[in-house]
């Protein structure tokens, strides 16, 4: 069964806002940079194009996340953006003297999953301008993407990947891929891979590989190789099977 998203999970509870975008190319991106990550609530306050969800070059480069842009709202306030939210993060390049707590995208994220009662938007300004200064007076935090101080201004959909992805390793406790895909065994038991090692010595010593009475380092040396690699059932059954056929040979 695949695991589903529930109503808790950070997927659920994050929107993405979008003031005053003026390339309806990021929009698109910013759409795919979502849905990539598993997020698909995406807003857009007053895009400099009316028609910027239909805009050619938004849907190109929204390539296979049309149904985040198609779902896409447009509004014309910060506040009908906000609808339903109860926390505000102002995405932002530029520091400013007077502005809320500074936090970087993983620590936002992971303050955004601890607190499931927590709706958030994350507000991301126009390409050229950034946000407005009331929004960011608005916002509960200022989430700051640590970068070059000598050019810390990133493209807004990759700023926007950046905030989904940590968000996303913060909602899946930092899994690798999908858990439901490829094969993994029956590890093997601490009996089941010391009679491997019994088995395989004497087979080492039968082919004169291992001299029985000066045995050196080689089996611990074994030991440490198959002890990093988590051996199961089967592979077990194996080398077993590759030292009865050693065995075999030389009797
Ligand atoms: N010249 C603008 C930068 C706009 S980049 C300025 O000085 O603010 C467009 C948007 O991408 C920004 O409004 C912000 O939401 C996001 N962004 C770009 N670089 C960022 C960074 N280093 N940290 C946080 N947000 C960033």
């Amino acid at each position: 069964m695949k695991p589903t998203v529930s109503d808790t999970s950070l997927f659920a509870r994050l929107r993405f806002v979008l003031v005053e975008t003026s390339r309806a190319g990021n929009i698109g991106s910013v759409a795919r940079a979502m849905k990539t990550m598993g997020f698909s609530d995406l807003v857009l306050v007053r895009p400099r194009h009316a028609d910027a969800l239909r805009d050619e070059e938004a849907l190109a480069f929204a390539s296979g996340a049309l149904d985040v842009l198609e779902g896409a709202r447009v509004v014309d306030s910060m506040e009908a953006a906000l609808a339903g939210c109860n926390f505000a993060a102002a995405v932002s390049a530029r520091l400013r003297e007077f502005s809320p707590p500074v936090l970087s995208p993983r620590q936002l994220a992971t303050q955004l999953h601890s607190q499931p009662a927590l709706h958030a938007a994350l507000i991301f300004g126009n390409e050229r301008f950034g946000l407005p200064n009331e929004v960011v007076a608005q916002a509960n935090v200022l989430v700051n993407i640590p970068a070059n101080p000598a050019y810390s201004s990133l493209n807004l959909a990759q700023a926007a990947q950046v905030c989904a992805y940590e968000c996303r390793m913060a909602a899946t406790d930092g899994a690798v891929g999908d858990p439901l895909i490829g094969f993994s065994g029956e590890a093997a038991s601490v009996a089941q891979i010391e009679g491997m090692y019994q088995h395989l010595e004497q087979a080492l010593v039968e082919i004169g590989f291992l001299d029985a009475n000066n045995p050196k380092k080689l089996m611990p040396r074994l030991r440490r190789l198959f002890a990093r690699t988590q051996l199961e059932v089967e592979e077990v059954n194996i080398l077993r099977g590759v030292a009865a056929q050693m065995q075999k040979r030389c009797r």
